[in-house]
């Protein structure tokens, strides 16, 4: 398996048009690079999440190549692409998505359900996962015990708890206060600063216009990349 590459995700002329005749994505080529931290901005029915849905293998394109970790999306079978989505794949999206009735340990050693780390293990690690985004005194909880902010963290947990290759979050930020969603994004620069790769859709232009890359999106085309100097987000 090809997980060394520097290049964790390639867009070669990427289209995705959906069976009602939308094109969501037109054409659209990009690598991003092991260890970049990536905000994909544009305004809402631009083909964000079509995008993100292709990059996490959720979707296959209508035509072009999607490459995740080396791998051609289009060239695995099912079984493949759940064990790729399964080892190398983070997801976070808006509606946090926890079961109502699992504690917070169980929701993150969940994350690592298809993986092949035996239970034991998996609760240890889910234990580590959550003490990385403060919570190792929620453990017990129930998400509807947590507020919003804890839950995505909670989410985040559980999206990295089998060290992907690339994080992918749909607007983690979109259902939560301006302070909870801070705290959500300088736990995703906590993260790519220790070395996770992390792509991240939000419609907050301030948000993104801290973050190393800015991806735009308009009507399914990508018409900028911008590599920025930043402010709030400088390296540690
Ligand atoms: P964004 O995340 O930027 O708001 P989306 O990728 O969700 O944009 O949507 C892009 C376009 O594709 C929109 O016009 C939307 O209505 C359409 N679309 C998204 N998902 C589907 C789907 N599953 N089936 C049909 N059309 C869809
Ligand atoms: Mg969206």
């Amino acid at each position: 398996m090809s997980g060394t590459s520097s290049v964790v995700v390639e867009f070669d002329a990427v289209s995705k048009t959906y069976p009602c005749g939308v094109a969501a994505v037109r054409e659209v080529s990009l690598r991003i690079g092991r260890g970049e931290l990536v905000g994909v901005v544009g305004p809402s029915g631009s083909g964000k999440s079509s995008m993100l849905n292709l990059m996490g293998s959720l979707d296959r394109p209508t035509s072009g190549r999607v490459l995740v970790d080396g791998h051609d999306v289009a060239r695995l079978s099912d079984r493949e692409l759940s064990a790729l989505r399964a080892t190398r794949i983070g997801f976070v999206f808006q509606q946090f998505h926890l079961g109502v009735g699992v504690p917070v340990l169980d929701a993150v050693a969940d994350g690592l359900l298809y993986t092949g780390v035996p239970m034991r293990r998996r609760r240890a690690r889910a234990a580590a996962a959550l003490a990385r985004v403060g919570l190792s005194h929620r453990l017990d909880h129930l998400p509807q015990q947590l507020s919003g902010g804890e839950r995505q963290r909670v989410a985040v947990a559980r999206a990295v708890v089998g060290k992907p290759s690339v994080l992918l979050a749909d607007e983690p930020t979109g259902n939560l206060d301006s302070a909870s969603g801070a705290a959500v994004l300088d736990l995703l620069r906590e993260l790519h600063a220790s070395g996770t790769t992390v792509v991240v859709i939000t419609h907050d232009r301030e948000i993104a216009s801290g973050l190393p890359r800015r991806i735009d999106m308009r009507d399914g085309r990508l018409v900028a990349d911008t590599t920025q100097v930043t402010s709030g987000g400088a390296p540690r």
